[in-house]
């Protein structure tokens, strides 16, 4: 960061802190070369129209990024046949969903939003999703999630 004073790039931190209720970090500067001390504010690039934050667990947030998506289900989809194509797609069917909530979503929304789409797409890929993003603990959540799956996947035989 130029000083405003020398034009000197190179500076220490000598504080950081978030602003502006976290969307921001504020940092205090000291020019190496004069001692001069500036404030510089730090926020992430191409927060506009239409952008989705995403709040996280630990209650920092981040913008939406669909590769990250992509690579949630490329996890979930390991040794299945799954094209890179449909994780795409399917990434960008989220991304619409979660415009469509709004400019904030949780982690839980997106992970509820891949699971409703990828059950459709391989249920051993949907299965695996879903033991990450619902927190499964028990055995029989995922005997529970197949019978639900089952039930609305294949239609009633007749015996
Ligand atoms: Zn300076």
């Amino acid at each position: 960061m130029r000083c405003p004073s020398c034009s000197e790039v190179e500076d220490k931190v000598i504080d950081s802190r978030t602003a502006e209720e976290g969307a921001a970090i504020r940092r205090r500067r000291e020019c190496l070369a004069c001692g001069r001390r500036f404030t510089t504010f730090e926020r992430i690039e191409g927060v506009e129209e239409g952008t989705v934050m995403v709040l996280k667990r630990s209650g920092t947030r981040e913008v939406f990024d669909p590769a990250k998506v992509v690579a949630g289900v490329r996890a979930a989809t390991k040794n299945r046949p799954v094209s890179e194509a449909a994780m795409v797609e399917l990434a960008g069917q989220v991304e619409e969903a979660m415009r469509a909530i709004g400019s904030e979503v949780t982690t839980q929304q997106i992970g509820l939003a891949v699971l409703d789409r990828l059950a459709s797409v391989d249920e051993v890929a949907y299965l695996r999703f879903a033991s990450v993003y619902k927190g499964f603990e028990e055995a029989g959540d995922f005997q529970r999630e197949l019978g639900l799956l089952t039930k609305s996947t294949e239609p009633k035989r007749r015996d």
